[in-house]
């Protein structure tokens, strides 16, 4: 089985590289890509422990892009991991996770609330390149009791309209397309159902877009078909997975449930520009 859309503790995720990869074996994942936000700190390990344990681990990506205000996530694929600008950009991404997360600390500070700011900022340098991002405040606001778990943080401070919610700045939708071009990759427009921004999708096209996130464990049986033709009439590929964050990480386990059928992989595979990368 194939599962092209995965998190580990480099970026939100609860499973290091390792646990992750081995879990995927067991589950019966036999190619994957490992799609961190805003780093590619994870693809090393997870690519060793695929060796090992007979899974093969493509490089991949979760970069968030605004557009008018709003995230975008833009799924990457089969790029070269190393390349400079890429590199570069993913950097300054993580930077302005650091800002913006100081900056929603200091409005919860506002409001009274005083989480230990140490401890969630020492996260982004427990690994090199570690992404940080609001999942790591939410946790913190459970565990000191200010609400009764994850989901009741994100509804009562951490989404837009909620008094914590700080906008991100960041490279629009179709510049985040043409640098993973340019770094030798495949982009894809993740779980647009879970959006409303479906229009956004067909000028994406034209400025390069390779493909539409079909499969996701947050689209029904609807979605997937109303995405599939969406990705046939513009024609674009489709790309799936189960966006698994770890145990008990308070979202679905999808992780060997929700995966792309390997004639959409083979599709996606030939439309990278680079070849022999894994
Ligand atoms: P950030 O990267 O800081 O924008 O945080 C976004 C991440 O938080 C998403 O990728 C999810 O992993 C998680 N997330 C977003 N909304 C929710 C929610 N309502 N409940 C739980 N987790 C969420
Ligand atoms: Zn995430
Ligand atoms: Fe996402
Ligand atoms: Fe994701």
């Amino acid at each position: 089985m194939i599962d092209l859309h995965l998190h580990t503790t480099a970026s939100d995720g609860r499973s290091t590289p390792e646990r992750l990869i081995e879990r995927a074996a067991r589950r019966g994942i036999r190619t994957c890509a490992v799609t961190d936000h805003d780093t590619v700190a994870g693809l090393e390990r997870a690519r060793l422990t695929g060796e090992r344990v007979g899974v093969r681990v493509m490089a991949g990506i979760e970069i968030t892009a605004v557009a008018n205000g709003i995230d975008v996530h833009m799924l990457g694929y089969f790029f070269d991991p190393v390349h400079a600008e890429l590199a570069e950009f993913l950097a300054a991404q993580r930077e302005d996770r650091k800002r913006r997360v100081t900056e929603m600390l200091d409005r919860l500070e506002g409001l009274g609330i005083v989480l230990p700011r140490d401890t969630i900022l020492a996260k982004s340098l427990k690994m090199t390149g570690k992404a940080i991002g609001r999942p790591a405040i939410a946790q913190q606001l459970v565990a000191l009791g200010h609400v009764k778990d994850i989901a009741e943080a994100f509804d009562r401070y951490l989404t837009p309209g909620r008094p914590a919610f700080v906008s991100r700045r960041g490279a629009a939708p179709a510049e985040v397309v043409q640098l993973i071009a340019r770094a030798g990759g495949v982009s894809s427009f993740a779980h647009p159902g879970k959006l409303g921004l479906d229009d956004r999708i067909a000028p994406l096209a034209a400025a390069g877009l390779t493909a539409v996130e079909v499969f996701h464990p947050d689209h029904d049986q609807a979605a997937v078909e109303k995405y599939g033709a969406m990705a046939r009439s513009l024609g674009l590929a489709m790309s799936g997975g189960s966006d698994y964050h770890g145990p008990s990480a308070g979202r679905i386990d999808a992780l060997g449930q929700v995966t792309l059928p390997p004639d959409a992989f083979e599709d996606l595979w030939r439309r990278a520009p680079r070849i022999g990368r894994g």
